[in-house]
């Protein structure tokens, strides 16, 4: 299994190449090249919230706990919540994300259960997606493709990991094919993912009808 360092490094990496590409030649602004390069470092965090290795995990529900309301905020602002609404919800998500979710976590979750999975991966991918309020549906595509890579190369570095590269032929550990998944041996967790992606999937189909139904794609040029 690849540390916590090798993953943020990694996705980090990832992250610029991305942020940048967004930019040159993608044509976004620069702003949102570097947030889309934040949002696929912390991408590649995300698996190992599963994992009961304290300090990592703290961190990264710290960071959840600040840097999500943050997203919010556009959401907020566009719902013509008064000022002091705003603060007060952003306040009361990080208490919750920082002390009730993040137990919830910790009670619920198995390392290298349903959390390093593909049908997770597109889970944060639609969480970033509807979260982020853009008058530019392709800055919520580009956010939501951004997290999505993050947690990609997470599952692909874990399955690297997992071969055995000493000695004359490559071993497989016991861990192989536990991070890049469709469905765990747990039963339960793999239909609990699976309803959250599709309530996800549902709440994307009413944001986007309730814009109109266009899919505006035209600004970005490859
Ligand atoms: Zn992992």
């Amino acid at each position: 299994m690849a540390g916590f360092r090798t993953h943020i490094t990694v996705s980090a990496a990832v992250g610029v190449v991305y942020g940048g590409a967004a930019v040159q030649p993608m044509g976004f602004s620069t702003e949102a090249g570097v947030l889309a390069a934040g949002v696929t470092a912390v991408g590649g965090m995300l698996p190992d919230l599963d994992s009961d290795s304290g300090v990592p995990v703290r961190e990264m529900f710290g960071l959840a706990a600040a840097v999500l309301p943050l997203m919010l905020v556009p959401r907020l602002m566009h719902a013509d919540i008064s000022k002091e609404g705003i603060l007060a919800t952003l306040l009361f998500s990080y208490l919750i994300i920082r002390y009730v979710v993040s137990d919830l976590f910790k009670r619920l979750s198995v390392h290298r259960g349903m959390y390093h999975s593909i049908p997770a991966m597109l889970i944060a991918g639609l969480c970033v997606y509807l979260a982020y309020h853009s008058p530019d549906r392709t800055v919520r595509f580009l956010l939501a493709g951004g997290v999505m890579l993050g947690f990609l190369s997470h599952l692909i570095l874990d399955e690297i990991y997992s071969v055995d590269w000493r000695g004359i032929k490559p071993k497989l550990k016991s861990s192989a094919g536990s991070a890049l998944k469709l469905g765990s041996s747990s039963m339960f967790a793999t239909a609990t993912c699976y309803l959250i992606l599709g309530g996800l999937l549902y709440l994307v189909y009413l944001d986007y009808k309730k814009s109109g139904g266009e899919l505006v794609l035209s600004s970005v040029s490859f």
